[in-house]
């Protein structure tokens, strides 16, 4: 692959809504796609499951709920959390900023990057009104001070990095975070000069275990008695897990936030305001990606998206599965009392662009019919890139009946 970007290679990056009314599709998935016909990945979005998980978050966590843009930075999808209660963001470069400021031009924004460049420091603070700002290091406190000129009302968030977290799909601790005695020594730095002081960390992407969470407020009740400062929010970040097919059944969200709680107390530390910062678990369940069979042999789909388009979890890094349904071009059904194990190829040139699933689907599959691909909220949009000219997708959204 070559290292060169022209702008054209980005012009197709985002999906674009199809050319038609917004809100218009009701009614049954197969209905609406042997309708649409769609040659390009097609994603079908309901707003209202948005909607949905945000009143979860809002109602049963008990701090201010952040939305992690990245996961899915779609307009429809921001703005439907705004207008559900959302009303804080993490944005992690100037351009997540620019966009959100654009979205929703009231909202909080959180730069939750811990390495970020001056530039963007400066325009988020000056142009944006960004006052909160994450770090991990020295440096990055001074290039802050710098960039905003030495400003009076930052609000400064360090970082914290964890040990390893069996529990979570994708672990940040290695490449974000500062070690215990570190963030220690970060917040003590950082408290002359901060309007508001928080810690924050997080324990990795889909992580189906409460106890982790449990884990990491002790760290930071460390972090915090070694530092002897005291602080004005802990944030315990993202990794909210939501039901894939294969894993172990979830435990109820409440017990995320039993866990949360109650390790607070026995730190003494449930005066402390909280906040969270969701992705997946607000928008994974809200999106399915429609895909098409462009041809079969034997249990492997030749598909029309796959790991450089909207289905990089699916690939050999994180090999997440997902509930599949077929949808046959005429109506005709296929035997769906008949389940059998495939995987996909997705259509680029390299040979990695392959999913193992197992996707478990009817075994009289064949060219022509489509697939929708369940709970593709998050991290499928946010991902694609347009190797091969193959990045195009479309999206609708679904109006509630
Ligand atoms: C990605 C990310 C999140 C969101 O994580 P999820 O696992 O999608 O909930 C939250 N906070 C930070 C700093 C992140 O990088």
């Amino acid at each position: 692959m070559s290292n060169i970007i022209t702008p054209q290679s980005f012009a197709n990056r985002t999906p674009r809504q199809v050319a038609l009314p917004p809100h218009a599709y009701t009614g049954e998935v197969s209905d609406v796609v042997r309708q649409l016909a769609p040659v390009n990945p097609l994603y079908i979005m309901w707003p209202e499951r948005i909607a949905e998980a945000a009143k979860q978050f809002l109602t049963q966590f008990p701090g201010e709920t952040v939305y992690a843009t990245k996961c899915n930075p779609d307009k429809i999808a921001i703005q439907t959390m705004y207008r559900a209660g959302v009303r804080a963001f993490d944005v992690a470069s100037i351009g997540e900023v620019r966009l959100v400021r654009k979205l929703a031009p009231k909202a909080k924004l959180y730069f939750m990057h811990t390495i970020k460049s001056p530039e963007a420091i400066a325009e988020a603070y000056k142009v944006h009104g960004v006052r909160a700002f994450v770090l991990d290091s020295m440096d990055e406190l001074y290039k802050i001070m710098r960039a905003t000129e030495l400003a009076q009302d930052l609000e400064l968030f360090v970082r914290m990095a964890l040990p390893k977290n069996s529990k979570a799909q994708i672990d940040f601790s290695t490449k974000f975070g500062a070690l215990p005695y570190d963030a220690a020594d970060l917040l003590k730095a950082c408290r002359p000069v901060a309007s508001r002081l928080g810690l924050c960390l997080h324990v990795g992407t889909q992580c189906t275990d409460p106890a982790a969470y449990k884990r990491a407020v002790k760290v930071a009740a460390q972090v915090l008695k070694a530092s002897k400062v005291s602080i004005d929010v802990l944030d315990v970040g993202g990794g909210f897990p939501v039901e894939y097919p294969g894993s172990q059944p979830l435990p109820p969200f409440q017990d995320f936030v039993d866990t949360i709680t109650s390790a607070l107390k026995a730190q003494k530390m449930d005066t402390i305001p909280l906040m969270c910062e969701p992705g997946r678990a607000l928008v994974a369940n809200a999106v399915s990606l429609v895909v098409r069979v462009e041809g079969r042999k034997g249990n492997l789909l030749h598909i029309n998206d796959g790991t450089y388009g909207g289905l990089f979890d699916a690939g050999a890094q994180v090999r997440a599965r997902y509930a599949t349904k077929v949808i046959s071009r005429n109506g005709t059904a296929r035997r769906e009392q008949d389940l059998v194990p495939y995987r996909f190829a997705g259509p680029t040139c390299d040979s990695i662009d392959m999913m193992k699933g197992p996707f478990m689907l009817p075994s009289d599959i064949v060219a022509g019919d489509w697939i929708e691909i369940q709970t593709m909220g998050a991290y499928s949009q946010a991902l694609r890139s347009n190797f091969n000219d193959f990045g195009h997708a479309d999206q609708i959204v679904m109006k509630k009946i």
